[in-house]
């Protein structure tokens, strides 16, 4: 049973905004993979809806002038996966959202939807985290930019005002250029199945391969929200690509992680996830990046 009160279906942004502004109290749906499942099961009693499914200038990927790679908020994961633009320039983000439930999620599943639920366990959040992403959200005063690292303010809130919907994701290209990057996600299974925890390790080597000259690692389900692990990131910055570093980040990142314990799995099990796939992420992106190291 559907328990809707009303539903408002809005065709351009300017609408959405118009009709969030009048009905301060209505949800955003968009693929509706999380909305109405959480409808279904009586948690949304008698919610107004507003529909911006069928706004078409927030859907797609394109490369702006600057190099900026924009990516409209309803463009949906396989659309993602399959997008020539991704697959040249942030592979990893394809690569993650490929990682979503089964192929009908990632058919009506969109990145705005994944990353507006504000759910820590959001497998493109980490991955736009690595890749410093920023969120376009547009409302009654015009559009502002987030940083994505700024927009999760707790457990499954984010920084959207009233009328405000995010009508795009951007990376710009001084955060893709030169970097190469692994997802791990870690699961019972490996389809329609929620991380247990993610990491996704992005890096910028040297030109003779043989130092890390920038490192990004984002992770979800390692906190309440997904994270940046900024002070790993700090200590290895500027070290050599050895075995060694490896090491030493497994052991750093016990430092910006705080997870919990879940019916998935324990707080335990999960810091173990932590350092070991960090250390995986990390090792699959030098190779990437055409560094070499050993197992
Ligand atoms: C069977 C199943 C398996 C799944 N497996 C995974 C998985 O493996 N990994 C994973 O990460 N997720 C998974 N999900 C969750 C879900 O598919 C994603 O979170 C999806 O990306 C949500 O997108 P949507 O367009 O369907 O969002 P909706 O359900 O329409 O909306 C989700 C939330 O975001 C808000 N919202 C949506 N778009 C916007 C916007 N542009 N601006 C502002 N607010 C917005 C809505 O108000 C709502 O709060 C699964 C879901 C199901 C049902």
């Amino acid at each position: 049973m559907y328990d809707i009160s009303a539903l408002y279906e809005a065709k351009t942004v300017q609408e959405a905004v118009d009709l969030l502004t009048a009905h301060p109290d209505a949800i955003i749906i968009a693929g509706g993979s999380d909305v109405l499942i959480k409808i279904r099961e009586g948690r949304l009693a008698g919610c107004k809806l507003v529909s911006i499914y069928g706004i078409d200038e927030m859907r797609g990927v394109k490369m702006e002038d600057d190099g900026t790679i924009r990516i409209g908020s309803l463009t949906s994961f396989s659309h993602i996966h399959a997008d020539p633009v991704i697959k040249e320039h942030v592979p990893v983000l394809g690569e993650a959202v490929n990682m979503v439930g089964g192929p009908q999620i990632r058919a009506i599943g969109t990145i705005g939807g994944n990353t507006c639920n504000g759910v820590t366990s959001a497998d493109s959040a980490s991955t736009l985290f690595a890749y410093d992403a920023v969120l376009e959200i547009t409302g009654p005063d015009g559009k502002r930019l987030v940083p994505i690292s700024e927009f999760y303010t707790g457990p499954g809130r984010v920084a959207l005002k009233t009328g405000e919907l995010q009508t795009a994701v951007l990376i710009r290209k001084e955060s893709y250029e030169g970097y190469h990057g692994c997802y791990i996600k870690y699961g019972m299974r490996n389809a329609m199945e929620i991380a247990t925890t993610g990491c996704s390790v992005n890096v910028k080597l040297s030109d003779d391969k043989k130092t890390i000259s920038d490192i990004r690692i984002g992770y979800g389900v390692a906190a309440p929200t997904p994270i940046r692990a900024r002070s790993a990131e700090a200590k290895i910055k500027g070290l050599p690509v050895s075995p060694d570093t490896r090491a030493l980040l497994g052991e750093a990142v016990l430092e910006d992680v705080t997870p919990r314990d879940s019916w998935r799995a324990s707080k335990d099990f999960r810091l173990h996830l932590c350092s070991t796939m960090a250390m995986r992420a990390f090792t699959g992106a030098v190779r990437r990046a055409g560094g070499e190291i050993d197992d």
